[in-house]
């Protein structure tokens, strides 16, 4: 069957289009949503059981409607977990609240579009219907649709090391993709744990380890030894930030940040005001401008843009304070099985020394920051088939101001769009819902209306 619509994922990303989708389009038409995630519209981020893996971004932005802010907050008042605009929920409540707000809007059967959800990956890409593109199906079969949407996510970060020389024991103890959560079952009490990475997901991991139990030391290593910094229990509003984003270098844009922070005005707040207007000065950099942003900016960029619940923030700082948790700012060497551990090198940030640590476990909590295409057998796929290429500076695919992909010809294809992760390059801050929601919301509009233009034969 050839479908109006095929969107290709089942995280945030894709159940966002596909939920504008039924908002928007007429009863004739048709959806189909290929993912293999376990509970649509999870994804990584709100698949986790654990209550204490919280959201970052307050309960009164994660709506998953632009016309509708309240919305999630509501659904926590319905399900009897009051909470006010600037709490943060649990990411297992929010991966319920999206899988209720499809529910109810497929549940309304008159007047709404067919949806299809084909519980299987795409592998591949074929061209041989008209004016449709064809996706292969894991467990045999395909898909066609006139309107694709590619919501595929981040993928995993591979470890930054070869554990080819690992023996089996060993190996099982280095935990590649931690939100596997079982692993977590598996560390005993006193294990000594290096966390691999210092964002957010290392912080997840942390608390996960103690609610299991675990009082052991935790090494964390990464390259600069940041960690996020918290939210504030009384936040101030966003500042109002000076940046003209057609005539500003990175050099510019710091200053100005640092003179409104010198000048009173809490960085916290900056960094709120640029939140909103980040996609545009992002479009405005040169692109040796961007590149200068992610070598030289991008960690400084992250503990302060993406920050963590404060209630969680202090238990953290908590565990740091009473040596339970250690930094080392370094570049991870060698991993040796020693027979009952693992022993890693790692040359210190700024000097030649090379530090020696010695654990049980190591977890990689590292690069859950760029999709890229490597993670992605479809994506590529179908870049070697032409119908992608990546964007310049290897965050995702390219893709126009419309989200419509750029073709191996560098033309834009009308029929094609990417929504989330891939489309970094572009617009940069696109991995939090507050910037997924609305750009599913105006890839749904495009969609609808290039349906409206064409002549509707079959
Ligand atoms: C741990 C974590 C916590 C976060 N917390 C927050 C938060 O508090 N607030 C916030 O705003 N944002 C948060 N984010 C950002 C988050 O990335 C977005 O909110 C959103 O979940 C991204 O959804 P996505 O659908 O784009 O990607 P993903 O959730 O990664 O989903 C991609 C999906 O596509 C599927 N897929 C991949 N390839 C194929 C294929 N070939 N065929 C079929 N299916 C495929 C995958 O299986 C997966 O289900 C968090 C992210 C993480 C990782």
């Amino acid at each position: 069957m050839i479908y109006d619509v095929v969107v290709v994922g089942s995280g945030f990303s894709a159940i966002a289009v596909a939920c504008n989708l039924v908002r928007k389009l007429p009863p004739t038409a048709s959806i189909a949503v290929i993912g293999d995630d376990p509970g649509f519209g999870r994804g990584t981020a709100y698949r986790t059981e654990m209550h204490l893996h919280r959201l970052n971004v307050p309960a009164a932005r994660m709506s998953l409607f632009t016309d509708k802010p309240a919305d999630f907050v509501e659904w926590l008042d319905r399900k009897d977990r009051p909470s006010r605009d600037a709490d943060f929920a649990s990411r297992s409540d929010y991966g319920l609240y999206v899988r209720d707000t499809l529910a109810d809007l497929l549940r309304n059967r008159a007047g709404r579009c067919r949806v299809d959800f084909i519980k299987s990956k795409a592998t591949g890409c074929v061209e041989r219907y008209p004016g449709a593109l064809g996706f292969l199906l894991e467990h045999g079969g395909e898909i066609a649709g006139r309107q694709v949407v590619l919501c595929l996510g981040l993928g995993n970060a591979k470890l930054p090391v070869d554990i080819g020389g690992l023996g089996a024991g060993a190996r099982s103890h280095v935990i590649d993709n931690p939100w596997r959560l079982s692993w977590l079952t598996r560390v005993g009490p006193e294990d000594r744990v290096c966390i691999l990475g210092s964002g957010l997901t290392m912080i997840d991991q942390v608390l996960g380890l103690r609610s299991h139990g675990h009082r052991g030391h935790i090494d964390v290593l990464s390259r600069r030894g940041l960690a996020p910094h918290g939210h504030t229990r009384d936040p101030k509003p966003p500042a109002s930030v000076d940046i003209d984003p057609q005539a500003a270098t990175l050099s510019q844009i710091l200053r100005n940040i640092r003179r409104q922070v010198r000048s009173g005005t809490a960085w916290r707040s900056v960094m709120d005001g640029l939140r909103t207007r980040t996609q545009e000065i992002w479009q405005g950099l040169a692109p040796a401008e961007r590149s200068r942003f992610l070598r030289h900016a991008l960690p400084w960029w992250n503990i302060h843009r993406h920050r963590v619940a404060p209630d969680i923030y202090d238990q953290f700082q908590h565990l740091r304070e009473r040596g339970v948790i250690e930094f080392h700012a370094g570049y991870l060497q060698t991993l040796t099985d020693t027979g009952d551990g693992i022993d890693i090198e790692y040359r210190k940030r700024g000097s030649q020394k090379i530090r020696a640590l010695s654990v049980d476990w190591i977890v990689n909590c590292t690069g859950m920051e760029r999709a890229g295409l490597a993670h992605s057998p479809l994506l590529q796929e179908m870049r070697r088939q032409g119908f992608v290429v990546a964007d310049t500076l290897g965050l995702g695919i390219a893709v126009d101001p419309n989200s419509r992909a750029l073709n191996r010809q560098g033309v834009v294809q009308s029929n094609l769009y990417a929504v989330g992760a891939l489309t970094a390059g572009q617009f940069w801050e696109i991995t939090a819902v507050p910037d997924i929601r609305t750009q599913a919301e105006q890839v749904a509009v495009e969609i609808v209306m290039s349906r409206e233009a064409r002549p509707q034969s079959a």
